[in-house]
């Protein structure tokens, strides 16, 4: 209360143009803050941002109970953190003064779909992903999920476009500069497609499976994206996501397997108390 009392005093003490002055340092302060926000809202950086405030609690409470060993440890991960920051940010970094340069500092928010049109998007998934396999067409689609995908968005060739599975047929007919890479898709939309996405390192996977396979795993253990496959040397339907690769799926268990992961999970509460009423 002395707080904001002395806080009071400090503003009357001050003449107007002082009173501007402290306005406009706010705002600038508040506007940075925003659109630094807007900037990262939709990449990897907001998990390590969530992670560093993590920390930043964690050290608070341990200061505040007095743990001296906790509190120890926290101030040595302090120094390591301060130079780590701006190696582990370094993409964003860069694409923050690249869209600084650009003047284009506003990203677009991330679009959620309720259940039903994620029922339609499994549906012309599952279409797409048969039509596909059929005519061994090879095929890597993302579909964005909570982890922001915007830094391999940027890698490919905007498209924009409903979801249909005419569309997705259509990107990965041979020979078009679309096949190429990875379609990835947020909300209703397909919105890049010819993407780059990280190669897995894992030594687990198959010998007979290449790069896309690689691709499609590296893009689902860095992020919680759903990642669907067509190979094609064999013409399988793979799915892969938190870096585990499911393969030789069929119409149905494909549907079921997509079902499981993209619908809301009340969903299926519902679904199981419905069965266990009747
Ligand atoms: P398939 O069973 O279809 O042959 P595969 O796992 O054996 O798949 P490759 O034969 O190496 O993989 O497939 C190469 C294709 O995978 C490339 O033409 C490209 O479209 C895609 N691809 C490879 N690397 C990446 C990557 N890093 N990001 C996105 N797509 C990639
Ligand atoms: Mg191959």
């Amino acid at each position: 209360m002395t707080g904001l009392a002395a806080l009071w005093r400090y503003v009357l003490s001050l003449n107007f143009i002082d009173l501007l002055l402290v306005a406009l340092d706010i705002s600038v302060v508040a506007f940075v803050i925003y659109k630094f926000m807007m900037l990262i809202k939709g990449t990897r950086a907001v998990q390590l941002i969530k992670g560093l405030v993590v920390l930043v609690v964690a050290s608070v409470i341990a200061a505040r109970l007095h743990l001296a060993t906790i509190n120890w440890l926290l101030s040595q991960l302090r120094l390591v953190i301060v130079v780590a920051l701006p190696v582990v940010f370094q993409p964003e970094l860069r694409r923050a003064l690249e869209q600084l340069g650009r003047g284009k500092f506003f990203a677009r928010p991330l679009t959620v779909l309720g259940a039903e049109d994620m029922e339609k998007l499994i549906n012309e998934l599952v279409r797409a992903m048969q039509v596909l396999a059929k005519n061994r067409t090879g095929a890597l689609v993302v579909v964005e999920r909570e982890t922001g995908l915007n830094d391999y968005i940027e890698t490919g060739i905007r498209v924009d476009g409903v979801v249909s599975a005419e569309l997705l047929i259509n990107i990965f007919v041979p020979l078009t500069p679309f096949h190429d890479g990875a379609a990835i898709i947020r909300g209703d939309r397909v919105v890049a497609a010819g993407c780059f996405l990280p190669l897995s390192e894992s030594p687990y996977l198959s010998k007979q499976l290449g790069t896309r396979h690689r691709a499609a795993l590296g893009i689902s253990e860095i992020s919680d994206a759903v990642v669907l496959i067509v190979s094609e040397e064999t013409g399988v339907i793979s799915v892969a996501e938190g870096g585990k690769l499911t393969r030789f799926l069929e119409e149905k268990n494909l549907k079921e397997l997509l079902q499981s992961l993209m619908l809301p999970q009340d969903n299926h509460n519902t679904t199981f108390f419905w069965l266990w009423r009747s």
